[in-house]
């Protein structure tokens, strides 16, 4: 049975039982009795399901691995840490990470002004860090949140955010924030993203610059407020060697700046990066957390020793490791194109062309032994006649029987030979794509398999004791052509052939919960799917709570800065009677997926 690689990816956060997808926690609910709940509430389209218990595993997952390699280690360093906001800022996510991170001060990374805002209201006691660039305003905002008893660090990214930082001390009477700065490394990064560290980063400090300033705060008297190197080689790092190289040398310019006095200096932030697993085909990481995190702590000791200084504490800001399997995407399959190929559509004549009768032979005549090569012969007999349609020779409705008849040998072929000769399928795979069509959008909620070609595990959530037999390939509801995860031979996604007049099928799209949500477009004007959190109560039983539903289609519009009034008043003022215009106004207030009866 095909498994969809659950074992590579899910971290055994779901598993498959009696042919359904589970949740793997407290009373094990499935995928798909969530589902009918949402549905039966009047929820169609796509939906975003949340699992706050996932948050808090990977929080505690994080500090209970560092914890272990600074015990192990017998290292005299705290390890502590942050989420970066931008991964994900959405209060249904943020609010359960607060919550989850409690009891290990897990504190907010910012590296914007609106997300300066969402961690001076909500973090408790723990620690913020803000990254990115800073005009004056911003730096303002960090003394503020020093102000109302933040413990917050201003990441420096240039000199010239230090000077304002010494201007804003000047000027207010407000206390100073603990400055850090992000060093440019010469040793950049690897994975995607690793023009965010290296010599020629966006971001940081040379090491001329590092000098300057410090002296730059000795010279104003702030030098106390230095605590924190740090530095961030860029996202989903699928091997570990260039955070050991950034770590030495970051190691390094802490210890240069502690004996050059910084007696505050007391931490080296490592930033994110973390990977997680996104493929269902094959292992992509090659390094667990516990060794990571050995890493970490083992070359910290020995930079601390060699240049006798005191042990930095460690900061990690790492998103995408905490957040991405916190989401799981479900999207109704809503047609099944060789549907429309069904035997009762042929119209057959009395006398038909050759290759025609020949087709509706090898459609009755096929036995289990003849099944692939009357499949052959029927791909070829199609692509004849294709050619005959082009040149004139033959007419609509014999073309129209020779595509259902092409179809439904290939249907009946391939349940003669799914048992035993799926293997000979698979060859063929190309040519006997089925294609599926989705009610959700590419670009609104898997913006970076559009944008980068990120890979995510897809799967059903039923149907999980039957064969896949269809090489799939997913079209969703816009009208761009790039809405489409084709089929590809390598990395092969066989779905279920269904009848989806007798019965549902939906897909689910895995570790959806890091970028997604606030990289998503509105493409189309599709807004975002229905969002559910799933929490468990004390006896273990699923609560679905915090259901935002998809936006209504005069909501979007006025995001967009129409004016909806006069929407309103022009559509009310082309017709003259006010019952078809009241039946507009519902339309108005639904949602732009697609409604059909099972959708
Ligand atoms: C984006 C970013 C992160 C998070 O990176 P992940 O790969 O999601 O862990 C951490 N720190 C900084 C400075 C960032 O810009």
């Amino acid at each position: 049975m095909d498994t969809f690689g659950i074992d590579i990816w899910s971290d055994n956060n779901f598993f498959i039982e009696d042919g359904l997808l589970k949740i793997n926690y407290k009373s094990k609910p499935s995928l798909i009795s969530l589902v009918k709940n949402i549905r039966k509430q009047n929820y169609k389209g796509p939906l975003l399901f949340r699992f706050p218990h996932l948050i808090e595993k990977q929080i505690n997952r994080l500090f209970d691995t560092y914890n272990k390699a600074i015990k192990e280690n017998s290292y005299n360093g705290t390890f502590n840490a942050v989420f970066p906001l931008k991964v994900n800022q959405f209060p249904t996510f943020v609010q359960p990470l607060i919550k989850s991170g409690q009891k290990h001060n897990y504190g907010l990374e910012a590296g914007s002004k609106a997300e300066l805002f969402i961690a001076m209201t909500y973090n408790k006691n723990a620690p913020i860090t803000v990254n990115g660039f800073k005009d004056k305003e911003m730096i303002h905002l960090g003394f503020i949140a020093k102000k109302m008893g933040h413990n917050i660090t201003l990441i420096i990214e240039g000199l010239n955010e230090l000077e304002t930082i010494v201007q804003v001390a000047k000027e207010t009477n407000l206390p100073c924030p603990s400055i850090g700065l992000r060093v440019r490394l010469f040793n950049s990064g690897s994975g995607a993203w690793a023009k965010s560290g290296g010599i020629d980063s966006k971001f940081g400090l040379s090491s001329t610059e590092i000098l300057e300033a410090y002296e730059m705060l000795e010279n104003n008297n702030l030098c106390e407020y230095l605590t924190m190197i740090h530095f961030h080689i860029g996202s989903a790092m699928n091997t570990i060697k260039p955070l050991k190289n950034a770590l030495k040398e970051s190691g390094h310019i802490y210890a240069e700046l502690k004996n050059l006095g910084a007696k505050n200096l007391q931490a080296i932030n490592i930033g994110g990066g973390l990977a997680i697993e996104y493929s269902q085909f094959n292992r992509t990481i090659n390094y667990s957390l516990q060794e990571f995190a050995n890493d970490v702590v083992f070359t910290l000791k020995n930079i601390a020793r060699q240049k006798n200084v005191e042990e930095p504490n460690i900061f990690t800001e790492s998103g995408r490791f905490i957040s991405a399997s916190s989401a799981v995407l479900i999207a109704p399959v809503l047609e099944l194109f060789s549907a429309e190929y069904e035997a009762e559509h042929l119209r057959l004549k009395d006398v038909n062309p050759p290759l025609i009768e020949e087709l509706n032979d090898l459609y009755k005549d096929m036995k289990k032994r003849t099944a692939l090569e009357y499949m052959h012969d029927s791909i070829d007999h199609l692509e004849s006649l294709l050619k005959l349609f082009d040149l004139g020779y033959i007419d609509l409705t014999d073309r129209s029987n020779a595509e259902i008849l092409a179809n439904l040998i290939i249907k009946k072929a391939i349940s003669f030979l799914e048992v035993d000769d799926y293997e000979e399928l698979k060859r063929i795979d190309n040519k006997i794509q089925e294609k599926y069509l989705l009610n959700f959008s590419i670009f609104q909620s898997l913006p970076d398999f559009w944008g980068i070609d990120q890979e995510f595990p897809i799967m059903p959530i039923t149907h999980l004791n039957k064969k896949p037999t269809r090489s799939a390939s997913l079209w969703d509801i816009t009208c761009d052509s790039d809405g489409e995860i084709e089929f590809n031979p390598n990395k092969p996604l066989y779905l279920h052939d269904v009848d989806l007049n007798k019965e549902d099928y939906f897909l689910g799209f895995f570790q959806v919960g890091a970028y997604q949500d606030v990289l998503g477009m509105k493409h189309n004007l599709f807004s975002h799917p229905t969002e559910v959190n799933v929490n468990f109560d004390k006896n273990g039983e699923v609560k679905l709570e915090q259901i935002i539903e998809s936006q209504k289609i005069i909501d979007i519009l006025e995001d967009i800065d129409y004016d909806t009034n006069e929407i309103k008043s022009i559509l009310n003022s082309k017709l003259d009677d006010k019952e078809t215009y009241e039946i507009l106004e519902k339309y108005l207030n639904d949602n732009s997926y697609l409604k059909t009866t099972w959708s």
